[in-house]
């Protein structure tokens, strides 16, 4: 992609993201992760270049690669892929700046053994799947304060920050609102124990994502597609 290209669209995403996150309050900051499981790391440089310095990857090798080729960029990487167990110790050498997709407590339980043999910690959120769709990953909302103070209690070595959610998969907005609703409400409730971030809306429902309560929005396709 060019850098003219590049830059109208991120300019455009700016704006929409200024706009929706005013209608809900001028106090109300809102974190954009650029999600590069699309481009390649020329479209990376150029983002980058352009002001931007957060970037989601969502497969545990791709992270890796590109936190090696670009280390010479002082880049956040966030994590918002589905972990499998066998790269744990993967995913901890790439160190990510957060990890957003923790989605039970038999995978926090695993990551702190792995944590604690490597002396470090892992920021993390905890991924409700808030749309109760069986393909995705998640902590049904029902259960998600209970496993939230069960992975604090138990698993010193990773540090909970929040919530993060994929809304609904439809294209009723009503739907998708509910989703993001029922995030919110539990981040809410989950603010005394130290909830600071909750992460929903990607390219096709952020600013209702937004408008619902969300604090950081991860997108991808609207930024390099
Ligand atoms: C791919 C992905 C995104 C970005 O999706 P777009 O629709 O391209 O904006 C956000 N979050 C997660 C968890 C993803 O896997």
């Amino acid at each position: 992609m060019d850098r003219a290209t590049m830059q109208e669209r991120f300019d455009r995403l700016v704006w929409r993201v200024e706009e929706a996150r005013i209608k809900r309050s001028e106090h109300h900051i809102v974190k954009i992760v650029a999600v590069s499981k699309y481009t390649d790391e020329e479209s990376i440089r150029l983002l980058y270049d352009l002001g931007q310095r957060a970037f989601g990857e969502s497969r545990v090798q791709s992270l890796q690669e590109r936190v090696e080729k670009l280390d010479d960029l002082p880049i956040e990487w966030h994590y918002i892929g589905r972990l499998q167990k066998n790269k744990i110790n993967h995913l901890i050498r790439a160190n990510p700046f957060l990890m957003q997709s923790l989605d039970s407590l038999e995978l926090a339980e695993a990551m702190q053994k792995r944590l604690a043999e490597n002396g470090v910690t892992m920021e993390c959120l905890m991924q409700i799947n808030s749309a109760r769709e069986e393909s995705k990953a998640g902590v049904e909302p029902e259960k998600a304060e209970e496993v939230y103070l069960a992975i604090k209690e138990s698993c010193p070595n990773i540090d909970l920050r929040g919530l993060m959610t994929i809304g609904a998969h439809v294209d009723d907005e009503s739907v998708i609102r509910e989703s993001f609703e029922t995030t919110y409400s539990i981040f809410e409730r989950l603010k005394n124990e130290g909830a600071q971030i909750c992460s929903m809306g990607m390219s096709r429902d952020f600013e209702l994502a937004i408008e619902c309560g969300s604090n950081m929005i991860r997108v991808g396709s609207i930024l390099f597609e």
